[in-house]
């Protein structure tokens, strides 16, 4: 029977621990993860409700996650967040216009409209070559206009990457319509391509774990038909870990200080214990975690791994009385252009149903920024009077609550630098790596690279 080792019990390492054993029972599969044991969750009572501050949404529905929504040994139920979730605002003049929704209103600073932009584009019969690291602003400045990039890039990096447009990378954002546009085809065709290949890629996935694609087509820009689980995230990492520990799963409560090779096969390392051997490990943890716990196997691996940059921000809940404010929508954007240290602000009662209240409004926002500095309460008034600026909104929220976080950086050369590490981890044997600073920010992203890589890494 193989042995596998899972360090951190993210989402990535659950799902690749379920497709894994769904495709091999005869797995030891054990986890590892940091002390007191974290469940991705960040489950926090904020007044009337249950809050999950992380995450909420699955931006789009692909194989992995249809195997899981279709398991009888799981009960998780998905809905579409609706017409709301679509209904987007972009700060424009320090006023939230609607982004319009239907393609006869398409405006160009609709962030949600890309692959028409793109389409539109391609008329100028324009042959683009996008060089190797390319920000994200520098790329749609090449491919659209000055004025346009400041309100389409930045309202996209800030609001969902939480990083400012000349510090995140094209290739890193749009992969495939980067390899394709680099191929020299056409933008159009490019995205069509990119498009292709998902769904050849879904098929495949599909067909592995017995059961049909149809119905499932990807899309080039996947913020635009969100789906939200009833039980939120919290549920899926909950579903998943039972379902492991009913399928003989081990979780173990030990923090991974080190890791060893030896003959193609582990060893872990805690601060009193060596645990192993493995035939495999998995691990979803940060790059410069991962640098840490890798340098005595690979010393230069170890160093390029701590080139990965980060940004900092802070997730503020909070809760206001329902006349104050209800808008009706998904989220705020706010670009840069608009010099606020909000990014975005998500109307959180307005698109799940467990935050509908008749008495109370929940909204989430994202201050950019180092805020270690600032006291919770500096941050309300920060908080405050950019909303009082965007939305004329002068009440004080009943509830209120601060995360601070990071999130990983696309900073430009990300691409060249994820081939680099690519390439030294699957020279060490038996060693997978995963998580949003290697693959991607969002949960379907994550849970297709997970469903991939259980097939890829069978072992005989
Ligand atoms: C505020 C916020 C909102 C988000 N909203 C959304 C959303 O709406 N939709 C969406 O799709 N995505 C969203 N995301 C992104 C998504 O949540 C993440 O990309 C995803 O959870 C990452 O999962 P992971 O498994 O890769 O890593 P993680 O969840 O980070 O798991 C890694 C684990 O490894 C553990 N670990 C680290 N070092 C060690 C060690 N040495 N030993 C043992 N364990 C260790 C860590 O404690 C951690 O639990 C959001 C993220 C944030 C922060």
């Amino acid at each position: 029977m193989s042995r596998i080792a899972i360090i951190g019990s993210g989402i990535s390492g659950l799902s690749f621990a379920y497709f894994y054993l769904k495709k091999n029972p005869n797995t030891h599969i054990e986890f590892f993860e940091n002390p007191p044991p974290q469940n991705s969750g960040h489950l926090t009572d904020l007044g009337p409700f249950q809050a999950d501050l992380h995450h909420d949404m699955i931006f789009q529905k692909n194989p992995a996650l249809e195997l899981i929504l279709r398991d009888p040994e799981i009960s998780l139920q998905a809905q579409d967040a609706g017409k709301d979730a679509q209904t987007n605002y972009i700060v424009k003049d320090l006023i939230p216009a609607k982004i319009p929704r239907s393609k006869s209103s398409f405006r160009f600073n609709s962030i949600l409209f890309l692959t028409e932009s793109l389409k539109a584009l391609s008329n100028y019969q324009k042959v683009y070559s996008l060089w190797d690291s390319m920000s994200f602003f520098e790329a749609t400045k090449t491919l659209f206009m000055e004025n346009f990039s400041e309100y389409f890039t930045s309202a996209f990096t800030r609001g969902f990457l939480f990083s400012e447009a000349e510090n995140t990378e094209f290739a890193a954002v749009f992969p495939d319509i980067y390899q394709y546009i680099n191929q020299n085809l056409k933008v159009e065709k490019a995205v069509e391509s990119a498009i292709e290949k998902r769904k050849n890629e879904w098929i495949t996935l599909a067909q592995a774990y017995s059961f049909s694609a149809d119905g499932l087509s990807p899309r080039a820009f996947y913020y635009d038909n969100p789906i939200i689980l009833k039980e939120g995230m919290p549920g899926l990492i909950k579903s998943l870990r039972d379902y492991l520990k009913i399928h003989g799963t081990k979780f173990t409560s030990a923090k991974i200080s080190s890791l060893a090779s030896k003959a193609k096969t582990w060893t872990l390392h805690t601060k009193n214990n060596k645990i192993g051997p493995f035939d495999m490990v998995f691990t979803d943890i940060d790059a410069d975690y991962l640098s840490a716990i890798i340098k005595e196997a690979d010393k230069e691996l170890s160093g390029e791994l701590k080139k990965m940059k980060y940004n900092s921000y802070s997730v503020i809940g909070s809760i206001y009385p329902a006349r104050q404010i209800r808008l009706d929508g998904g989220h705020i954007l706010i670009p840069r252009k608009e010099k606020s240290p909000l990014a975005r602000v998500s109307l959180m009662s307005n698109l799940f149903p467990h935050y509908h209240n008749k008495e109370s409004f929940f909204i989430k926002s994202y201050l950019l920024g180092e805020h270690d500095l600032f006291s919770d309460e500096e941050l309300q008034d920060i908080l405050k009077r950019e909303l009082k600026r965007f939305t004329g909104l002068k009440a004080d929220p009943s509830h209120f609550k601060v995360v601070r976080l990071r999130a990983p950086q696309y900073f430009p050369g990300y691409t060249a630098w994820r081939a680099l590490i690519r390439a030294k981890i699957s020279a060490l044997e038996n060693l997978i790596i995963s998580g949003d600073d290697f693959e991607s920010m969002l949960t379907d992203r994550l849970l297709e690279s997970s469903m991939k890589k259980a097939l890829e890494n069978e072992k005989p």
